[in-house]
């Protein structure tokens, strides 16, 4: 029995604060996820493979970019819907939604934002129809929390640059065709170059047996004397704020996504409630089911406000970094905490493939660590408060 979701709930109202362009979105992408990911994501997860196909299928629905001007093939939207975009595409699977994710805060905004005219024009309309996938490469295998450390480095030969190092834990990367890649030149600033693949060096080893994840592509990047054109290189990124920029852009559709996931697992929990019966009651007349299911809902609605008035915060230009780590942060902690509390109210159900708890549960302890881990989140808000950066 293939599980459905069924409707969104919005105990305060917050569809009032909603345009009717963006419910049309919501509706648009929800039937999308229904129709393209849910009749098949258990299957896919099980059998840990990313399923290619879909990359094209998010380009036709708009998935790819959806604050990019239209102009180079976005979607000319607002960041409440990109939020929703996520929202809903993550009630389908985290790992859906990271590929969207990449590609659109982590792969087209880098190459709008840094990029000149002519690489905008090469490469914005192809990632947004999702004809190339790409991938954004920060991570190493020894500077995750601290990429600043970075060994990766670029040294310039004249008419190319000459790339040596390695990235780790890299989504997309073992089917991209472009990776935006951060390397330190020989001054040690640290610069943003377009790679592509076909280039002599350039390799994407997959990594395998993860536990989370499973419908999403994730690899390393080699990189063994590869020579870079100079035009490829970003012209208006310089030093870490580059990569960070990025990572706000893509952190803000994680606070948006997490409350998908949550969403599903709420909904499928009240459902279950109320069918399984045990001395001779649903399991929801009891006090503690009803206990976790109401806390659930609470932090769903928490959640959605914190999540609206940001996304409100990002149309003017106004979020900061750090609100923006708070309500990543707090989103997917709630959205896993959910995910481990409907799995109780599923009982041993909970743990089968028959109903995307343990899915969405995995997923989130991914969704927990990357972009920056819950604890440095956390010293962010700490350093806001008192001017002293405890991660340092
Ligand atoms: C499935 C998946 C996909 C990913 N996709 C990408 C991608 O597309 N591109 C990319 O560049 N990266 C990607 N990442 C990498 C991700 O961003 C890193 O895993 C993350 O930043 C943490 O780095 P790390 O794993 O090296 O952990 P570490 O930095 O080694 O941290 C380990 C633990 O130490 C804690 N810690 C570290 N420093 C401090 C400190 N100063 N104070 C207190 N605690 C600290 C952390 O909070 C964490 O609990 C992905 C990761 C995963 C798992």
């Amino acid at each position: 029995m293939a599980y459905e979701p069924a409707g969104a709930p919005d105990y305060f109202d917050i569809d009032e604060l909603l345009t009717e362009e963006h419910k049309l979105i919501r509706q648009t992408m929800r039937d999308f996820v229904k129709r393209e990911i849910s009749p098949y994501i258990e299957q896919w997860a099980q059998e840990a493979r990313f399923p290619t196909e879909i990359v094209k299928k998010f380009g036709e629905v708009g998935a790819f970019g959806p604050t990019i001007p239209a102009e180079y093939g976005g979607g000319g939207l607002d960041y409440i819907s990109y939020g929703i975009i996520m929202q809903e595409i993550e009630r389908g699977d985290s790992g859906m939604r990271s590929t969207a994710s990449v590609q659109g805060s982590l792969v087209m905004y880098p190459i709008y934002k840094y990029g000149s005219e002519e690489q905008r024009r090469k490469y914005l309309p192809k990632l947004a129809s999702g004809e190339w996938l790409g991938c954004f490469g920060l991570t190493e295998p020894d500077f995750g929390s601290n990429p600043g450390g970075m060994m990766t480095n670029i040294k310039d030969m004249g008419d190319h640059y000459l790339l040596n190092g390695a990235k780790m834990w890299i989504s997309n990367s073992p089917e991209c065709q472009v990776a935006v890649v951060w390397a330190k030149n020989e001054e040690g600033r640290i610069k943003g170059l377009i790679v592509e693949r076909g280039m002599e060096g350039f390799t994407t080893p997959e990594i395998h047996n993860k536990w989370s994840l499973r419908a999403s592509t994730t690899g390393e990047l080699v990189f063994d004397n590869v020579k870079v054109p100079k035009e490829n290189l970003l012209p208006n990124a310089d030093g870490l704020k580059g990569p960070l920029g990025c990572l706000d852009s893509a952190r803000y559709g994680i606070s948006w996504g997490a409350i998908g996931a949550a969403i599903d697992c709420y909904e499928s929990a009240r459902k279950y409630s109320l069918e399984r019966v045990q001395f001779d009651k649903p399991i929801g007349a009891f006090q503690l089911t009803q206990k976790k299911l109401a806390e659930m809902l609470t932090e769903i609605t928490k959640a959605q406000l914190l999540a609206w008035r940001l996304g409100t915060l990002m149309n003017e230009g106004k979020a900061s970094t750090q609100q923006i780590s708070m309500a990543k942060r707090n989103n997917v902690d709630m959205a896993l905490h959910i995910a481990r509390e409907a799995r109780q109210i599923h009982g041993g159900m909970g743990i089968t493939g028959e109903y995307p708890i343990m899915r969405h549960m995995m997923n989130l302890e991914s969704v927990i660590t990357y972009e920056g881990t819950h604890d440095i989140h956390l010293l962010i808000t700490g350093a806001d408060i008192t001017g002293i950066p405890a991660f340092k």
